[in-house]
């Protein structure tokens, strides 16, 4: 697999971009692609540049001092290569939304048919699905026949903001598949809620790829179940610990974190 991987890595982008050809109009498929990634890059990479420059120069780096220079160049094309097979993946319901065929993004309650409540516990449930999701693709990624699709994070030792997204083409669409839900129709999706989690996820993602971490954001986010920038730079540090990538629930329910996995090993070494 270790030399296969890199060929339907390959593969996993021209399919991707490929794909639109099957749309009912590539053009504005292809249009949607434009529109999609120039919304995701430039946002992203701004703020991943404020962060970076800010991070870099803090005094307190939770892995100290670096030793060499980020590789910012490399996090930053894996982060605009993940940006461009999710544009592609999100083009598809976009352009069939664009065309005027039914999808499951409703912009109102009425559209939904539930009350307010109702959402909030959909959206809360939706989290918890993909937390659980993430969790266990990030496990089978740690696999030995899996690793090669993941090991490109795993270059990041010491991340900064741009290597957020930085994963590979078949890490992306394990990922982010759930965007081509929206096509059905019966798959309701309240916009509202469902992109201010997409950009909650990103913020938290730009903040656990940091390399230090904020007083306030270390209180604030382990009580209410999610990852913190000290949870998340583990897993970079010691690479077979802290695999949630929302919350760090699972871990704590399957005894993956840095201690148990520290225990596991002390057993090991001494039977
Ligand atoms: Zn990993």
């Amino acid at each position: 697999m270790q030399k296969a991987a890199p060929y339907i890595d390959s593969f996993v982008v021209i399919i991707a971009l490929a794909s639109g050809l099957l749309h009912p109009s590539f053009t504005v498929f292809y249009q949607s692609v434009v529109i999609l990634f120039v919304s995701i890059s430039v946002p992203l990479f701004a703020l991943a540049f404020v962060t970076y420059r800010y991070t870099e120069s803090h005094s307190q780096r939770i892995q100290g001092k670096r030793k060499k220079p980020a590789p910012i160049a490399k996090e930053a094309f894996g982060t605009a290569r993940a940006a461009l097979i999710v544009s592609c993946m999100a083009a598809w319901p976009m352009g069939l939304y664009k065309l005027g065929y039914p999808t499951g993004m409703a912009w109102t309650l009425e559209e939904m048919g539930i009350t307010w409540w109702m959402a909030l516990l959909q959206i809360y449930g939706g989290i918890m699905l993909i937390d659980a999701m993430t969790y266990w693709k990030h496990r089978l990624l740690h696999t030995k026949l899996f690793f090669p699709f993941h090991k490109h994070h795993h270059t990041f030792r010491d991340p900064t903001p741009f290597a957020g997204f930085a994963v590979g083409p078949v890490e992306t669409v394990l990922t982010f598949w759930p965007l081509l839900l929206i096509i059905i129709p019966e798959a309701k999706h309240f916009a509202p809620l469902y992109f201010t989690a997409i950009i909650s996820f990103v913020l938290l993602n730009l903040y656990l790829h940091s390399g230090i971490h904020s007083k306030l954001l270390e209180a604030i986010l382990p009580k209410i179940l999610l990852n913190s920038s000290a949870w998340h730079n583990i897993h970079h540090s010691d690479v077979n610990a802290n695999f949630g990538e929302v919350s760090y629930f699972w871990d704590k329910v399957c005894k993956t974190t840095l201690a148990d996995m520290k225990a596991k090993k002390k057993v090991a070494a001494t039977s």
